[in-house]
């Protein structure tokens, strides 16, 4: 079936790439958002009229609802006309890892059909956009990436001082950040082009194909400051990278200044040539490296200075917050500021101060190392010490209402407290049937709103669950 979409002409059905939404998601409403919000959901499953999408915690598919769907579903629209809705699935994503690679072969077969079949129109212009909010007053340094802030400074001062400025470091370190900062203080008075290397790969091609090569090397060898980003993703044929190495010496010669980002160092990069690797080695590489503690809080701090100059200081974090997540979220600082930009939306919408234990849930998809310690069998062991009731007890099939409840709880509990799927979680409480966990949820959900003295049962359950601790909060 999918060998003939390539030849045939008869109308296919095309079926949504995921990968494509998720793109248009992230250029649509900004990378921000998508990071912080839409990054993480899937599509499990499309049907005649709608989609089914998983999230990880229902409070991500409240905000996604209240705020982006009518947007999501129009991008999804531009795939499949007949889709009319969007319908939630509330699942851990962690669970499926035996499935990725298989996905990802499915998905790349799929993208490689896609290019064949879709066009996007856009322009040069398009690409070249400089983001007024990302400069140099807002980078906070520290010792991870002062020397890649003071080297972009100088060449934001002394044009081809350091020529070409390579930066390298993980996701969501700082690199566009960095080098949107260099474009924005030196488009004032000069011809600046920012553009990631996958788009430039991706001109180059339109280009050729349009005949209009020239047009192209003109666009490219006229600009006083060249900002190539993520050149790892640069993996073109000779030509491109041909094109690629005289447009880098036409712009050296002529006394232009080149940036590069890229997530390793020169030598590592594969596929690129030798020539093009020694000539990014020749100017001034600099690496960013994961930062500390002291500079995640301080990035927490000047984001939350930021909020508050925004909605006219109405964001309310404990400092306790503030420092769990400065502890807990170490793997990029896109990361850390996303989980902010979740807690103040969630502050926001609820208008309340999260506590400790809500940012648990709010960050639950981000906590994976911290969560995978939380076991069914833990929240079992506490749960039935909390009702005074022995686990065999629990365990079995007697439904005596002063059994009911607390099996309720610890399988409410096992659902927003772990990873583990519904079949999962019935197995885990002698084999019961998925509908069972999902009747338990629901109930407990719904006597949280209405049962005050359960609400707080169930948070310091929560606290002793999450903080292994057996002291009240
Ligand atoms: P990269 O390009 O390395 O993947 P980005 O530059 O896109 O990372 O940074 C990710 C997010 O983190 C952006 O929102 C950026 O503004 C923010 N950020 C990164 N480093 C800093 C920093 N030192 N100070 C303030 N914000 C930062
Ligand atoms: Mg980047």
């Amino acid at each position: 079936m999918k060998n003939n979409l390539q030849n045939s002409n008869i109308s296919i059905e095309k079926k949504i790439d995921w990968k494509v939404v998720q793109s248009n998601m992230k250029k649509k409403l900004g990378q921000d958002i998508f990071e912080s919000w839409l990054k993480k959901i899937e599509l499990i499953e499309e049907f005649n009229n709608y989609v089914l999408i998983s999230v990880s915690t229902r409070f991500i598919r409240d905000w996604i609802t209240s705020r982006y769907l009518d947007q999501i579903l129009q991008i999804i629209k531009e795939y499949n006309k007949n889709i009319t809705r969007i319908e939630f699935v509330i699942e851990d994503q962690n669970n499926n890892n035996s499935k990725s690679f298989e996905n990802d072969l499915e998905q790349n077969n799929k993208n490689s059909i896609k290019d064949n079949v879709s066009f996007i129109k856009d322009s040069f212009l398009q690409y070249n956009r400089i983001d007024p909010n990302k400069n140099f007053d807002n980078f906070v340094t520290g010792p991870s990436n002062k020397l890649a802030f003071e080297a972009s400074k100088k060449v934001s001062q002394d044009i081809s001082h350091y020529n070409p400025l390579y930066l390298y470091g993980g996701v969501g370190m700082g690199k566009t950040h960095l080098l949107n900062s260099i474009g924005l203080s030196l488009k004032k008075i000069n011809k600046v082009m920012f553009i990631s290397a996958e788009r430039f790969m991706y001109q180059f091609v339109k280009s050729i194909k349009a005949n209009e090569m020239v047009k192209f090397k003109e666009y490219f060898r006229n600009t006083d400051i060249l900002l190539i980003d993520d050149i790892q993703f640069m993996n073109g044929k000779e030509a491109m990278q041909e094109e690629f190495f005289h447009t880098f010496n036409a712009l050296i010669e002529k006394g232009s200044q080149i940036i590069v980002s890229a997530d390793r160092p020169p030598n590592k990069l594969t596929r690129i040539q030798e020539r093009i690797k020694s000539r990014f080695s020749g100017g001034l590489v600099v690496d960013i490296q994961n930062p500390d503690y002291e500079l995640r809080y301080k990035i927490i701090k000047s984001k939350i200075d930021e909020l508050e100059l925004f909605y006219s200081n109405q964001i309310n974090i404990t400092k306790e917050t503030q420092e769990f997540i400065s502890n807990e979220i170490r793997t990029s600082i896109r990361e850390l500021v996303g989980a902010l930009n979740r807690i103040v939306s969630f502050s926001r919408i609820y208008n309340k101060v999260p506590s400790l234990s809500e940012v648990r849930v709010i960050l639950k998809d981000l906590l994976n190392l911290t969560e995978n310690k939380v076991t069914i069998d833990f929240i079992q062991t506490i749960v039935c010490k909390f009702f005074k009731i022995s686990k065999n007890e629990m365990l079995s099939p007697r439904r005596s209402r002063y059994l009911v409840r607390p099996r309720q709880t610890a399988i409410y509990l096992s659902k927003m407290l772990t990873s583990k799927s519904l079949p999962e979680i019935g197995r885990s409480f002698s084999n019961r049937d998925h509908t069972t966990v999902i009747h338990s949820v629901k109930t407990i959900e719904k006597l949280r709103k209405e049962d005050n003295e359960l609400n707080i049962n169930i948070d310091s359950l929560k606290n002793k669950i999450l903080y292994n601790q057996e002291n009240e909060i």
